[in-house]
C-alpha cells in the first residue's frame, strides 16, 4: 500500500465515524514561539484549549511535519524524519477513551481487503500509565494480549502543555517486528525491535503547578475531555510496505536510488554509506517541503534550519564521491515522489529549485575556499600535544572563509578530531566587544549596542519547551 493510500484509510476510517477531514497546516508553525509545526495537534491547540470553537468537535488530519531535535536520529534508527506525516483523530469535548482505543484497535486490525490497515493483533503492543486501568481494560477488551501492556510512569505516560491547563495519560501503541530485530520483552526492552506507530492522549485532568513532567498538581477532572493521538504515517507506511525502515517506503527511497546513480555507490552494502544515503534522502524532502511553505534559506530560525539540511545534503554526497552539484538530480526526483500527495508541489517547484540550486552554488564555493585549510588543521591538530583543532584555526575558517563553526565540528569530528569550541567562542567574544567598541565611536559614543542584542533575540530560535514536552510526552 502505497504511503498515500494508507493516509486516504486513515482519514477515510475517520470520516465514517463522523470525523471532519481537516487538510494540513502550513509547516510555519502557528504559534510564534515554536519554528515549525511538530505534531498534529498543534492547529488545534486553540480548541483543545477551549479558547476556540472547533468547525466540529471530531477533526481527522494528515498533518506534515518537522522535528529538528530528531536530526542526529535521522538515518541511524529505522524511524525518525526531519519531515513526517502525523495522521491523527482529535475529539474536543466528544467522545473519549472507550471510542479512541476502539478506534485505534478497529483501524490497525480490519484486514486491508475490509478497509483496515490489516496488522496482525499478535504484533501489537501497548504502553499505559500506571494508574490507568481503565484504559488496560480497554485495550483488553478490543482483544489486545494482557502481556503485550507495559505498564509506565509520569515521565513516559503523561502529558502536560508543560503549564497549567488541560493533562492526562497517555497509551502508545507498538509493532514488534520480531526476534529478528532485536530482544524480546516489550517496548521498553528495545526500540529496534518494537517500533512506536501511534500515541492516544487522554486529556481528562486540569492540572497547575507543574515544575516538570513528574511534579505537577492535579485539581481534578475536565469537563470537556479531548481526545488527542498521533500516527506517524511514514513509520506505518514502512511496516506495511515490508521495508526496513521509513527512508525505504515509496515517497522517500526514489531520492536514495538517485543518489545511488549519481554516486555509482549502493544502497545496502555498507553501513556508513547507508546512513548518508538516509539522511540525504530525508534531508532534500524535508527541505523541499519547508521551502514549498515559503521558507528560503538564511542565518535565522527557520531558514537557518533550512540551510542546514541543504549543506548536510551537499556534504553528505560530498562523502559518497559527488562533487558535482547534486540538488538538480535530487530535488526534482522528490518532488516527484511527493507530488502524489501534495501536487501544490508542482506550482511552487520553479521557485523552490531555483534558490536551492543557488543555495547549493554558494555553500560549493565555501567549501572550496575553506577545505583545504581545515584539513591543514586538523593534520596539525593530529600531531598537537592536545590532538584539537585550535580555537584560533576554527575562528580563522569562521571569519576568513565563511566556514560555520558546525560544520567544522563535523567535518573534524568524522575524523575523530575533536575542536576547541571554548576557544573559539572566546575570539568570537572577544571579535564581537570589537565591533561594540568600533560602533560605540561611529554612534557618537551612544552605546546604541544594547539594541543590537534585543534584535538578536528576537532573530534567534526560541526554545520554548511547551509543546516540545507535548511532542515528546511519551519519551
Ligand atoms: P519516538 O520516541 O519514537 O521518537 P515520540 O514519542 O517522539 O516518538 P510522539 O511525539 O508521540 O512520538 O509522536 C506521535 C507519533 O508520531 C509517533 O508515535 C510516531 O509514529 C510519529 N513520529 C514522531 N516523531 C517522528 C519522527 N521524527 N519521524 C517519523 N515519525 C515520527
Amino acid at each position: 500500500m502505497r504511503t498515500s493510500e494508507i493516509a486516504k484509510r486513515f482519514q477515510r476510517y475517520f470520516e465514517r465515524q463522523g470525523h471532519l477531514v481537516v487538510p494540513s497546516a502550513s509547516l510555519i508553525s502557528p504559534n510564534p514561539t515554536t519554528l515549525f509545526t511538530i505534531a498534529g495537534m498543534v492547529p488545534f491547540i486553540p480548541y483543545l484549549l477551549g479558547e476556540q470553537t472547533p468547525p466540529s468537535k471530531r477533526v481527522t488530519s494528515n498533518q506534515k511535519c518537522v522535528r529538528t531535535l530528531d536530526i542526529d536520529e535521522v538515518g541511524k534508527t529505522t524511524r525518525h524524519g526531519t519531515f513526517f506525516q502525523m495522521l491523527g483523530n482529535f475529539s474536543f469535548g466528544d467522545y473519549f477513551k472507550e471510542e479512541a482505543i476502539h478506534y485505534a484497535w478497529d483501524l490497525l486490525t480490519t484486514p486491508q481487503d475490509k478497509g483496515g490497515l490489516g496488522f496482525d493483533p499478535d504484533t501489537l503492543w501497548v504502553t499505559t500509565y500506571t494508574d490507568d486501568d481503565e484504559a488496560r481494560r480497554l485495550w483488553a477488551n478490543e482483544g489486545m494480549d494482557p502481556e503485550h501492556m507495559e505498564i509506565l510512569g509520569m515521565e513516559d505516560n503523561f502529558w502536560t502543555t508543560g503549564g497549567p491547563g488541560p493533562g492526562g495519560p497517555c497509551s502508545e501503541i507498538y509493532v514488534d517486528r520480531g526476534p529478528a530485530y532485536g530482544k524480546e520483552g516489550g517496548p521498553s526492552a528495545d526500540d529496534n525491535r518494537y517500533i512506536e506507530i501511534w500515541d492516544l492522549v487522554f486529556e481528562n485532568y486540569e492540572v497547575d503547578n507543574v515544575k516538570s513532567k513528574t511534579d505537577l498538581h492535579i485539581v481534578g477532572e475536565l469537563t470537556n475531555k479531548n481526545i488527542d493521538t498521533g500516527a506517524g504515517l511514514e513509520r506505518v507506511a514502512y511496516l506495511l510496505q515490508g521495508k526496513q525502515n521509513i527512508y525505504e517506503t515509496d515517497e522517500v527511497y526514489p531520492v536514495i536510488e538517485a543518489a545511488e546513480r549519481i554516486s555509482g555507490h549502493k544502497y545496502g552494502e555498507n553501513e556508513q554509506d547507508d546512513v548518508r544515503f538516509r539522511v540525504v534522502a530525508d534531508h532534500v524532502r524535508s527541505a523541499l517541503m519547508i521551502m514549498s511553505d515559503g521558507v528560503r534559506p538564511s542565518n535565522v530560525g527557520r531558514g537557518y534550519v533550512l540551510r542546514r539540511l541543504l549543506r548536510r545534503t551537499v556534504r553528505s554526497m560530498r562523502m559518497l564521491g559527488v562533487n558535482d552539484p547534486v540538488l538538480p538530480t535530487l530535488m526534482p526526483v522528490s518532488k516527484d515522489a511527493m507530488a502524489l500527495s501534495y501536487p501544490e508541489l508542482n506550482d511552487t517547484f520553479h521557485d523552490v529549485s531555483e534558490a536551492a540550486y543557488g543555495e547549493e552554488d554558494a555553500f560549493r564555493r565555501t567549501l572550496e575556499n575553506g577545505s583545504t585549510i581545515l584539513d591543514m588543521a586538523v593534520s596539525k591538530a593530529k600531531e598537537s600535544k592536545d590532538g584539537m583543532v585550535s580555537g584560533k584555526d576554527a575562528f580563522a575558517l569562521h571569519d576568513t572563509y565563511g566556514f560555520p563553526i558546525e560544520l567544522t565540528l563535523e567535518i573534524a569530528g568524522e575524523q575523530g578530531v575533536p575542536v576547541d569550541r571554548a576557544g573559539f567562542d572566546g575570539l568570537m567574544a572577544e571579535q564581537k566587544s570589537r565591533a561594540r567598541a568600533d560602533a560605540l565611536k561611529k554612534r557618537h559614543n551612544v552605546d546604541v549596542s544594547v539594541y543590537d542584542d534585543f534584535k538578536k533575540t528576537l532573530d534567534a530560535p526560541i526554545d520554548f519547551t511547551g509543546y516540545r514536552e507535548y511532542s515528546s510526552r511519551a519519551k
